[in-house]
């Protein structure tokens, strides 16, 4: 018999959820979500069990991942039980049950914790620069070397034992048994969700918000692909400069839009943003902004007496690799992505 967990709303509404306990189970959200079917039914399901507690079962449901977040159900609801944004609440929890180290439930469940580790973050960054006298260049050659090892020790030591992790809640626990050669010939779909988030194109209000979304991705990978590989900050090739502003102006072109539309609160989903929606979106924009102003200061020659600039942009740089990439809204992107591999290999 599944487990309950009689305290589980109130551990929920931690994660954002709202008073999902006033559904009486029309079943008007799963009527009108137009990426439920007969396979995968939601939002009700998951609001049935997230009202009785079974927590196992939505550990191994990749349901939450599905949800797309148009905000439909959410319009839809008589009871203003906010289905939509119970499964984006689904989502956090989820990233918290996915995290070994247990960060990411602290930091979505206590904003204290989270102004507390970018603060220690940031004081680590500044505390070196003065150990180094200040000294530029020797602190953008470590910013280049941390920006490697970073991406290397975050990705093996946090993301892939978590995505170990979230596989073994959604296929290895409930017993099934894939062969080898599904999880080869299904790859393609993994990369492809990833790149491309088409599913969103589900959605009934799609088309603009998967737009951004794909300038969004490739602008970031572009920045990251960039700086990381191409050594923008020092590179001499105007190719590899120009590249550089161009991803960069894309990054906070769009981040901004975003920002607007979270302020405006025009659609559903940007209506009840938590503090993590609005850290993700406005550390890109700062991400994109400070590289720019990094390499034109550098390019006008003001850069050595501008260290201030480059010690900002390596603050924001070293939060959002060691603390938003981790441990928030940025591991969405990814544990998105691998649901719907995972999805693929259950179905098959
Ligand atoms: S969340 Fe609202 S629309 Fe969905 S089943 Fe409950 S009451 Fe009905
Ligand atoms: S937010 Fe949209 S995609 Fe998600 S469950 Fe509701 S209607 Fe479906």
């Amino acid at each position: 018999m599944a487990a309950v967990n009689t305290a589980f709303s109130r551990e929920l509404s931690k994660f954002g959820a709202f008073d999902f306990n006033a559904c009486y189970n029309c079943g008007n959200c799963t009527a009108v979500c137009s990426l439920s079917n007969e396979t995968d039914s939601f939002p009700r399901e998951m609001i049935r069990f997230s009202v009785l507690g079974l927590e196992d079962d939505i550990k191994g449901s990749l349901k939450p991942w599905l949800c797309y977040y148009c905000g439909e159900c959410t319009t839809h609801c008589p009871q203003q039980a906010e289905p939509g944004e119970l499964m984006m609440s689904l989502r956090r929890w989820l990233t918290s049950v996915y995290d070994w180290t247990g960060l990411s439930g602290l930091l979505y469940r206590s904003l204290t914790a989270t102004v507390a580790a970018m603060t220690a973050v940031a004081l680590g960054v500044l505390a070196y620069a003065f150990h180094e006298d200040l000294h530029l260049e020797k602190i953008m050659h470590t910013g280049h070397l941390f920006e490697m090892v970073a991406i290397a020790a975050v990705f093996s030591v946090i993301l892939l034992p978590n995505l170990v992790r979230m596989w073994y809640f959604i296929i290895l626990k409930p017993g099934l048994r894939i062969p080898v050669k599904k999880y080869i010939t299904s790859l393609a779909d993994l990369f492809i969700h990833m790149f491309t988030q088409k599913r969103t194109l589900g959605c009934d209000d799609s088309q603009v918000r998967w737009f951004e979304h794909l300038v969004l991705v490739f602008g970031y990978l572009g920045l990251l692909f960039t700086t990381v590989f191409l050594d923008w900050f020092s590179s001499d090739s105007a190719f590899v400069i120009t590249l550089g502003y161009v991803v960069s102006i894309i990054i906070f072109t769009v981040t901004i839009i975003f920002v607007g539309e979270r302020i405006a609160r025009k659609r559903e989903m940007n209506s009840k943003s938590q503090p993590s929606d609005w850290m993700f979106v406005v550390w890109l924009f700062l991400m994109g902004i400070s590289a720019f102003a990094v390499r034109l200061f550098s390019d006008l020659g003001i850069l050595e007496s501008n260290t201030w600039l480059y010690l900002t942009h390596l603050i924001i740089l070293a939060q959002w690799a060691l603390v938003i990439v981790p441990f928030g809204k940025w591991t969405h992107f990814l544990y998105r992505s691998f649901a719907m591999y995972f999805d693929k290999l259950k179905k098959s």
